[in-house]
């Protein structure tokens, strides 16, 4: 039996009695069409993948991580609910200017 362990909370995600929820995060560089003229309906997907096999022979991973990153995550369904609603993180719920004194 393959047990499943949420990404954020670490807890374990009984696939009995629970939903595991996958996110696929993809993140990677909008790159601006050089040649303005004859590249604005060129692919950036595959700009990007040119650009990884020209990186391929470089030492340097971490250029391609920043051309290009994905992961991929379990998370209860919890955690799920809050990544939905704050998918970056963002602090919400901050004190506005109100309570000053
Ligand atoms: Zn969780």
């Amino acid at each position: 039996m393959v047990h499943y362990t949420c990404d954020c909370c670490k807890r374990p995600i009984d696939s009995e009695n629970s939903i595991r929820y996958l996110v696929r995060l993809e993140v990677y560089a909008s790159l601006d069409p050089i040649d303005e003229d004859m590249d604005s309906d060129r692919d950036h997907l595959l700009e990007i993948q040119e650009i990884l096999e020209n990186l391929d022979s470089a030492e340097d991973d971490q250029i391609c991580d920043e051309v290009y990153h994905h992961a991929r995550y379990d998370l209860c369904s919890e955690c799920r609910q809050r990544f939905v609603k704050n998918p970056l993180g963002r602090q919400t719920m901050q004190p506005l200017n109100f309570s000053k004194n």
